[in-house]
């Protein structure tokens, strides 16, 4: 059987992500879950990951900084980033994409929509 692909999960909300994390594994993904931008370069370290859905305001390290480090990282610089940004803030989307966000999605959102993305970015 075929490993199954790992998915992580960069948001300081953590009932939002849980949400996220229950559809994910329903579709049979593996998730893994990290509260802010330093943790999940802390996890990426140890454990590289086939694609990322990073929220752009947390604690400690937004989702800006954190994937300028991951674009800057030899290892992991070439794994897709799926921003979760704020509607009404387009400056994130624009902060996003400079920083080397892959693609991006507008809070709220509906499970489908991000499910779609993740299938459409993850290498088969
Ligand atoms: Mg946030």
């Amino acid at each position: 059987m075929a490993e199954k692909q790992k998915i992580m999960i960069v948001e300081d909300q953590f009932f939002l992500a849980e949400m996220i994390r229950t559809r994910l594994e329903f579709l049979g993904y593996d998730v893994i879950y990290a509260e802010h931008g330093a943790r999940a370069l802390e996890l990426l370290q140890k454990d590289p990951v086939d694609l990322i859905i990073m929220d752009v305001m947390m604690p400690v390290m937004d989702g800006i900084e954190a994937t300028k480090r991951i674009r800057t990282d030899k290892a992991i610089k070439d794994i897709p980033i799926i921003f979760l940004t704020a509607r009404a803030r387009a400056e994130d989307r624009q902060q996003a994409m400079d920083a080397g966000a892959t693609d991006y999605i507008a809070k709220p959102f509906e499970s489908s929509q991000l499910t779609a993305m993740v299938e459409k970015w993850l290498k088969k």
